[in-house]
């Protein structure tokens, strides 16, 4: 088995299946490796902490000895036809864990529902009183300091033993612990009969006890027709008895007799089907230890995605939860209902195409007890598509009131519209149910539940004359004059506030964004989900004369404003920035530029505000600077700088200067509404001229417009969305591409998204 030093890489490390296994084998001495198409950032972390190497490049590691895969990775991908040119074996992570596990003895939590929150259980009871073993989880425990498995030189392992793939076959428990029987995985088990005898075949492959609730109809059955093994049950009526109290916050008591020692201790997790969890894994403690202590589960954390309590306040309460069976979807509100007279509303994203087809009709009955369902597309978990499978089967027989059942897209937006914005003035019990990735939207409502918290308490520290909106629109404060609005909007008064915003926006991980006069940016027709800060108070547009050439200019200045001083004061150099509608921190940002110069030529310093809130000062020569950018203020803002004049001249003379360049942008410009420039010009050559050349000229989508005044320009006939915008860039891309080979890169910016990503 597992030797000290062998090179293990395992494909699909990401999943609550293998993360366990390459921690337990990066424990025992084995050097793991892993790749994952879809590594999540804490699943990463605590692989890394478990010094196991992350490599998603796709290349089987030189040194490798074993391949371990997972049961949802493709076999037919190139990755298997290098490991059998290599010669190297490849194994299902279930089979790999059944070897391990046979060389010891294995304690086996298996069931329909539930595996995860009794074996977490068990490991803390076991723990709790002293036990020394090995153990697998298939999630990750709330609490990040304990990890999903560990090794231990014991004989002892613990457990989960999951069946949809079929690799339960392979394992021969020293202990069984049953926890309920349902059917499922019908992709697998065709009948409940063939996942019957599955069940059947561990208990005659289990060597020492098969732990089943005496409740379970099936399990029943399975006893009355003789179970060839030694058995013991629990429950109400079980050899190990326990019955259950509730109290008015949830909260349960177990009262334990029977073979089990009398105690009464709490059960940390809630509802009656995880009071029976409790008992469950207490049976097999005293069974191996003989033994109970006082309170076994005592600071247990619980398990991630298990009723997982994202937010609550007074009258609200968000919940995540991985039930993917109607029997879970029921047992969780049974227990939310039972909790609260308050509407409870469920985001359901359906796991699997073969289970949706199969338990429809189940799903649509167990639905229609919540009060509001918000239905979500299939999560297909690797499975090809299945017509009676998807989300519409659901829909389409829902049989509740009309309205109550709302079928959208997977999509964060048009989720959290249909969600309540805060959770200040809610009443609403409110659960996000599905074992696929409805787990990133449940976790980016609770930050976008947490932003509007934050904001109700920024909005009582700011200064007076700080003037601060929610759903501000944005199209009236950009030249193009399109787009949405921005969920906060803050022009803040003084510095105080500035920071107190940004430290504030910072720690709920609330995007900023910081505009200056939008005459570069398309902002989105769905607005900006985050805090937008303009410098616009006259705070920020204060230019004061410093001697010798240099003056100070605040950020939010306009660069007409800093011409106009500069022409007055008689300081030379500023010209060439006469017509650039920006502001200066817009056009730091942008390194704006025209006439052959650009804005860094005439900057000796920038003070900026980090994003975390901290002030900082640039000098020219540190800055990361070219053509259209100026990288240090993609992660920070600037709040002012320090400029220097060329040379000292006649007024009259820079005035003349500033007069030509001005006649000269009416001539070559059009005067529609536009964001400049769309596009970089490529090296050697002009993005105005390569699009005329394509034939584009006057070309529209919508009301976008390619100008006929300059081709790099679209302008806004009136009424145009960003929708057109974007599709008319993406059409000039093209089309340039195909009649000059040259990629045109966008100047302007997409406020809050990216252009490769749309
Ligand atoms: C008719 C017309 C003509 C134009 N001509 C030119 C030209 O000749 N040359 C040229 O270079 N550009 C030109 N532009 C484009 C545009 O005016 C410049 O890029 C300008 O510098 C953008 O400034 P802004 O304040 O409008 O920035 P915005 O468009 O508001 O923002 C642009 C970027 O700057 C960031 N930003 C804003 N304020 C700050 C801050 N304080 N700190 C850090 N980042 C900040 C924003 O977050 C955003 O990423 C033209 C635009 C128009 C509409």
């Amino acid at each position: 088995m597992t030797k000290n030093g062998q090179n293990i890489y395992m494909i699909g490390i990401s999943g609550m299946g293998m993360c366990p296994l390459a921690i337990y084998l990066a424990q025992s001495g084995c050097n793991v490796t892993g790749m994952d198409d879809n590594m999540q950032p804490g699943v990463a972390d605590i692989l890394k902490r478990n010094k196991v190497k992350i490599d998603c490049s796709k290349q089987i590691p030189e040194a490798c000895d074993c391949i371990i895969y997972s049961s949802a990775i493709d076999l037919t991908s190139k990755i298997f036809v290098h490991a059998k040119e290599r010669g190297i074996p490849f194994i299902r992570r279930g089979d790999y864990l059944a070897q391990i596990a046979n060389n010891k003895k294995l304690i086996a939590v298996v069931g329909s529902h539930g595996k995860t929150t009794t074996t977490a259980m068990l490991v803390h009871a076991l723990n709790a009183s002293k036990f020394n073993f090995s153990f697998f989880l298939g999630a990750l425990f709330c609490n990040p300091k304990i990890f999903p498995a560990r090794h231990s030189p014991s004989d002892w392992i613990v457990a989960e033993v999951d069946e949809s793939d079929g690799s339960i076959d392979s394992f021969c428990p020293e202990i069984t612990l049953v926890i309920n029987f349902d059917w499922d995985h019908p992709s697998h088990y065709t009948s409940v009969e063939d996942l019957e005898k599955t069940f059947y075949n561990l208990s005659t492959r289990t060597r020492r006890l098969v732990l089943i609730p005496e409740n379970c109809p099936y399990l029943q059955k399975l006893v009355r027709n003789g179970l060839p093994c030694d058995f013991r049950t629990y429950g109400l009526d079980g050899d190990y008895g326990g019955t259950f109290h509730f109290n008015s916050q949830g909260n349960t008591k177990l009262s334990t007799y029977g073979l089990l020692p009398r105690i009464e201790c709490d059960i940390p997790n809630k509802g009656l089907f995880n009071a029976h969890n409790g008992l469950a894994a207490l049976s097999v403690v005293h069974f191996l230890l003989n033994n109970l202590i006082e309170e076994p589960f005592e600071g247990f954390s619980g398990v991630k995605r298990r009723q997982e309590l994202l937010y609550e306040s007074q009258n609200f309460m968000v919940m995540m939860d991985y039930a993917h069976h109607p029997a879970e979807i029921e047992a969780l509100l049974n227990y939310v209902c039972s909790r609260s007279n308050r509407p409870c509303v469920i985001v359901f994203q359906p796991h699997r195409y073969s289970r949706t087809q199969a338990y429809y009709k189940d799903f649509v009955q167990v639905l229609n007890k919540a009060d509001r369902v918000i239905l979500l597309p299939v999560y297909a978990a690797s499975e090809p598509w299945l017509e009676f499978g998807t989300s519409q089967m659901i829909a389409d027989n829902f049989d509740g009131p009309s309205g109550k059942l709302k079928l959208i897209d997977y999509e964060r937006q048009q989720l959290f519209k249909t969600l309540p914005s805060s959770g200040a003035q809610e009443t609403m019990n409110l659960l996000f149910v599905g074992a696929g990735d409805i787990e990133l939207l449940a976790l980016e409502y609770k930050k976008y539940l947490g932003w509007a918290d934050w904001w109700q308490s920024f909005l009582n520290k700011i200064d007076v004359g700080t003037k601060v909106a929610e759903n501000e629109p944005l199209a009236s404060k950009t030249t193009m004059r399109l787009g949405g609005s921005a969920r906060f909007y803050i022009e803040p008064v003084s510095l105080d506030d500035l920071i107190r915003a940004v430290k504030g926006a910072y720690t709920v991980e609330c995007p900023i964004f910081i505009l200056g006069r939008g005459s570069n940016l398309i902002v989105p027709d769905e607005g900006f989900e985050g805090l937008v800060i303009r410098l616009n108070h006259s705070h920020w547009k204060e230019i004061r004369d410093l001697g010798g050439g240099r003056i100070w200019v605040g950020a939010g200045a306009r660069l007409k404003e800093i011409c106009g001083y500069a022409c007055k004061s008689g300081l030379a150099g500023f010209e060439f920035l006469e017509g650039i509608p920006g502001s200066l921190g817009g056009s730091l940002r942008m390194n704006a530029g025209a006439m052959g110069g650009w804005l860094f030529d005439v900057i000796e310093s920038i003070k900026c505000i980090t994003l975390d809130g901290h002030i900082k000062e640039f000098f020219k020569e540190d800055l990361n600077l070219g053509y259209r950018f100026c990288k240090n203020l993609e992660n920070s803002f600037a709040i002012g700088a320090i400029l220097k004049s060329s040379e000292i001249q006649h007024q009259e003379v820079i005035r003349q200067k500033l007069n030509l360049f001005a006649t000269k942008r009416k001539s070559t410009q059009p005067r529609e509404p536009s964001a400049g420039c769309v596009f970089k010009n490529p090296e050697g050559d002009y993005a105005g001229r390569l699009i005329e050349a394509s034939g584009l000229k006057g070309f529209s989508v919508g009301a976008a417009e390619v100008s006929s005044i300059h081709c790099n320009f679209i302008i806004n006939k009136g009424g145009a969305t960003s929708n057109d915008v974007v599709e008319l860039i993406r059409t000039i891309q093209d089309r340039v591409h195909k009649t000059s080979g040259v990629f045109l890169e966008p100047e302007v910016l997409f406020l809050g998204k990216n252009w490769d990503k749309g």
